[in-house]
């Protein structure tokens, strides 16, 4: 394309709310054949909230939440997020923590209170030899119901599961069916457990999804489709989403999301919605076809 319909593209584009940092990654758009999408906070709002507390000691609830958010308020997590507000809207007084420990892709450790901590998926309470019973039960039962289900242990002994529920963005579906009718292969990748994940993709739409994917595996699935012969086009918001969005042939980050995200990113969708990925490879088609 000539420099002058780039820049007329990468204005319209501009209008759209979708910001195009470099004229090749507006041409390659066009040529897109698979789109990758992150879940939390791409697909989902990104801001989970509580809405099962189930406990298997003598611990109550209230307490549990209050060691929970204790815990998570050294996490910058999203989850964690919504455990530490949930414990503030109940006015509960946090504990000092330490010996704080985060573990990508698994939850986080301390000592809160004179007790030892855990907090995480069943992937982190198998690692520390947590025996789960029949909470693996009801874990899996919350996740078929598209939350996140994540285990809380006390000096070695499980004492609840905390459920959090991120609900799909108002326009995922009709943003994601747009994709699809252009023929693209929509692939949805996150860190969250299957159970979860295959919930949330069955309700946008998605058939192929990878879930349980480590931060350091997330680019790993990108080039995997890139040697299938796909031109990919990834779409994240989060820290553990850049080295995916760099390696993937145009970078999609999601303007509300991280500024690491968007710094590995080609484009940014700044209104969030997923409606900017069709609109980009809209006006990327236009702008090639002008020139021809
Ligand atoms: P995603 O790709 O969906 O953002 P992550 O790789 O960040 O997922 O996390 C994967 C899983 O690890 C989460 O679904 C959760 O079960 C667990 N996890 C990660 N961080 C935390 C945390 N701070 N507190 C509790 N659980 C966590
Ligand atoms: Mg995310």
């Amino acid at each position: 394309a000539t420099p002058m319909s780039v820049m007329v593209g990468v204005g319209k584009a501009a209008e759209a709310g979708v910001l195009i940092r470099n004229g090749e990654a507006l041409q390659t758009a066009s040529k897109i054949t698979a789109m990758v999408l992150d879940k939390t906070g791409t697909i989902t709002w990104g801001a989970p909230k509580v809405t099962d507390i189930v406990v298997s000691g003598e611990t109550d609830e209230t307490t549990v939440l209050q060691l929970a958010a204790s815990l998570e308020s050294g996490s910058e997590h999203p989850l964690a997020q919504a455990i530490v507000d949930t414990a503030k809207e109940q006015q509960l007084t946090l504990f000092p923590v330490s010996a704080f420990n985060a573990i990508a892709g698994h939850g986080v450790e301390a000592e809160v209170d004179g007790k030892k901590l855990l907090f995480g998926n069943e992937k982190l309470m198998h690692t520390k030899h947590i025996q789960l019973g029949n909470f693996v039960a009801k874990a899996q039962a919350l996740a078929e119901d598209a939350k996140t289900p994540m285990y809380f242990a006390i000096n070695g002994e499980l004492a609840a599961i905390i459920a959090v529920a991120d609900p799909i963005k108002d326009d995922s579906i009709e943003a994601i069916k747009r994709l699809q009718d252009n023929g693209i292969r929509v692939v949805m990748l996150t860190g969250d457990n299957r159970a979860t994940a295959k919930a949330v993709a069955a309700q946008v739409g998605i058939k192929e999804f990878h879930a349980e994917v480590l931060p350091e595996d997330k680019s790993q699935k990108v080039q995997a489709l890139q040697m299938e012969g796909e031109i990919v086009g990834m779409t994240g918001d989060g820290i553990n989403d850049a080295p995916a969005l760099a390696v993937a042939n145009v970078g999609f980050a999601i303007g509300t999301g991280t500024d690491v995200a968007i710094e590995s990113a080609d484009i940014t969708l700044m209104r969030g919605s997923l409606h900017g990925l069709a609109d980009a490879i809209a006006i990327s088609k236009a702008t090639l076809k002008n020139i021809k």
